[in-house]
């Protein structure tokens, strides 16, 4: 963030203190979310570590089902993108400082067009691009979706990974010496990040890693 806009950021808050993103009270923090409320963010037990190869296992600041979860459905089902850059905050505070030196470039998983449409807007995309704006990380929007799949969220867990299956293709070839990121809101079963790794792979992309704000999942052991 550059220092003119960290100046005007810091303005505003204090014409107009924000409001705490779960409670609606007011909130004079940096973070637009109240002390109280923080604590109901439970962290992923097992902290972030880095992938090991397998490119399966996320790194994810979060466990879906705590506030988190109401943070993400806030912004997706509520329509409240504003919501991403306080996720995007987070997931950035979070991440291990290694992380910001390596050669990587964020990838949003993106929606169909048609559901970008509906919504106003693609919750990945957002994400990604606070994320960019608050590390500093390359990004670039490869991955297209060549059809509008039915919902995951409500789809039976079993059923996930065909709904998805070729649901993506990579647009552009790889950026040579650049490991991808893939990046969402949440990961459930890790049927989406799969099929994004699909595409990326099948288009000649190095193994991509994960990064999403919560995950449903348990870190599998070492
Ligand atoms: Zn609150």
């Amino acid at each position: 963030m550059t220092k003119l806009w960290k100046r005007l950021d810091a303005w505003a808050r204090w014409l107009l203190p924000p409001q705490c993103q779960l409670c609606g009270l007011p909130c004079p923090g940096p973070e637009d979310l109240c002390p109280a409320c923080r604590l109901t963010l439970r962290p992923l037990p097992g902290g972030l570590e880095a992938p090991r190869g397998t490119a399966r296992r996320p790194f994810a600041p979060f466990c879906y089902g705590s506030g988190a979860q109401v943070l993400a459905q806030q912004m997706k089902f509520h329509r409240r993108p504003e919501a991403a850059r306080l996720m995007a905050t987070l997931m950035a505070e979070a991440l291990p400082r290694p992380f910001l030196g390596n050669a990587v470039v964020l990838i949003p998983l993106a929606l169909h067009w048609r559901r970008r449409l509906q919504r106003g807007f693609d919750q990945a995309q957002l994400l990604s691009l606070w994320l960019h704006r608050l590390t500093g990380l390359p990004l670039t929007a490869v991955l297209r979706r060549h059809r509008a799949t039915a919902p995951q969220s409500r789809l039976p867990r079993e059923a996930r990974s065909g709904n998805l299956a070729g649901a993506f293709y990579a647009a552009s070839p790889p950026q040579p010496g650049l490991t991808p990121v893939l990046v969402d809101d949440v990961a459930t079963t890790g049927a989406t990040l799969s099929a994004g790794r699909d595409a990326l792979l099948a288009a000649g992309w190095a193994p991509p890693l994960h990064w999403v704000f919560a995950w449903t999942l348990p870190p599998s052991p070492p």
